[in-house]
């Protein structure tokens, strides 16, 4: 089995991204990323019965005589609350944490995002693991130092830049992952395609059946190369200031589906993050045909490897495009001076573009 190591440098700090199956019992791993005597395990009511046993013991393997205290919360998006970061922090307190703690975040984006915002801000900052366990956790949400938390005016309006100590993404739990979740994931794994190499695009084209079905060695090979694309962004542009916001191909787009259908969650017929910007990406190379930039063949390509990996590239029906509209001038990316895309002028080259005409974006959420 293979191993695949991303290190991620830059003005932030340096860490190192682990990729393969097994790592969550590699205790000569983690007793590198342990400093402390105190280590508060995070996680959810899906993961921690399938893997919150074996962290502890390879933490306890890892630093012995280390106390360990585990914060669990109820799984979704939900529950990325400031009510559940006070939790986290109560957690924290209750353990007797100190300044060389290190907080453990096992789970997907909503624990990494609570978790590490919450090491972002105990005693100004302590240690956080990831341990990501979703597709999209190990290739997005972990890696880049972003926390936060949703308030009921919006998704991640509070948080904090706070890059791990490290991440380690052991492969194997995404076995359990639901396959709609792994798809979801695929999803992000397109966006690196689609903006930064169309070589990568090619590969995904080629490995779409090994990834759909779960093959590990498939699914460790386009974990590290997006970790890869991502790690290179951060390390440019760690606060965001410039180009780290060509992650956000489709994500305008996107959120806006996302906030329309009332962020509703997994289970329901309402699309999830990953498939709102499968969608999203489509419309954002439509748009960018349209403007003249990426040509309409490159955004046929785009859609028929996204329905190759069994992701929605349609706006859902019901969707009003004028309430969309409305979605989007309110996204906190958008500027005073109009509607702001991340937009492509062919496969890999992606781009910035400030002050979209409103129509132009109407006219293709109209189709
Ligand atoms: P999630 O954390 O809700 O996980 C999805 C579901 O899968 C949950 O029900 C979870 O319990 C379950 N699950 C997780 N791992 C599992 C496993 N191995 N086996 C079985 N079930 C498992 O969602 P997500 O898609 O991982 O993350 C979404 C969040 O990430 C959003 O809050 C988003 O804002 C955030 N995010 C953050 C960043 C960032 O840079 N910080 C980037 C992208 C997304
Ligand atoms: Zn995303």
């Amino acid at each position: 089995s293979t191993l695949h190591t991303v290190r991620v440098g830059g003005e932030a700090g340096h860490y190192d991204i682990a990729i393969g199956p097994g790592l969550l019992d590699d205790a000569p791993r983690f007793a590198r990323e342990l400093r402390g005597r105190h280590a508060l395990i995070v996680s959810d009511a899906h993961v921690a019965p399938l893997y919150a046993d074996r962290v502890e013991a390879t933490l306890r393997t890892a630093r012995p005589g280390v106390q360990v205290a585990r914060f669990v919360i109820p799984a979704g998006e939900r529950e990325k609350t400031l009510a559940r970061f006070l939790e986290c922090l109560d957690a924290l307190a209750a353990l007797g944490a100190t300044r060389d703690a290190a907080v453990v975040a096992l789970g997907g984006g909503v624990v990494g995002d609570l978790a590490g915002f919450a090491a972002a801000c105990w005693m100004r900052g302590i240690d956080v693991l990831q341990l990501p366990t979703t597709l999209l956790a190990m290739v997005d949400s972990s890696v880049g130092g972003k926390t936060g938390v949703d308030l009921p005016q919006g998704k991640n309006l509070v948080g904090a830049f706070h890059p791990p100590r490290a991440v380690i993404a052991d492969t194997a739990t995404l076995r359990t992952l639901p396959e709609r979740e792994r798809r979801a994931g695929l999803a992000e794994v397109v966006k690196y395609g689609a903006i930064f190499e169309a070589s990568f695009l090619d590969w995904l084209e080629h490995h779409a059946q090994a990834l759909l079905r779960g093959d590990d060695a498939a699914l460790s090979e386009a974990i590290a190369r997006s970790c890869r694309y991502k790690a290179e962004v951060v390390a440019r542009d760690p606060y965001e200031h410039g180009d780290r916001a060509l992650l956000n191909f489709g994500h305008t787009f996107g959120h806006a589906i996302e906030a329309e259908q009332g962020y509703a969650g997994a289970g329901s017929r309402a699309l999830n993050h990953g498939e709102a910007v499968a969608v999203g990406m489509v419309l954002a190379a439509r748009l960018s045909a349209a403007l003249g930039r990426g040509s309409e063949a490159d955004a046929q390509r785009l859609r028929a490897l996204l329905a190759r990996l069994g992701l929605p590239t349609d706006l859902p029906a019901g969707l009003d495009p004028q309430a969309l509209l409305a979605r989007m001038r309110l996204d906190k990316k958008a500027e005073a001076a109009g509607l702001r895309f991340i937009l492509w002028d062919g496969v890999g080259e992606a781009r910035i573009v400030s002050g979209v005409p409103e129509d132009a974006v109407l006219a293709v959420l109209q189709g």
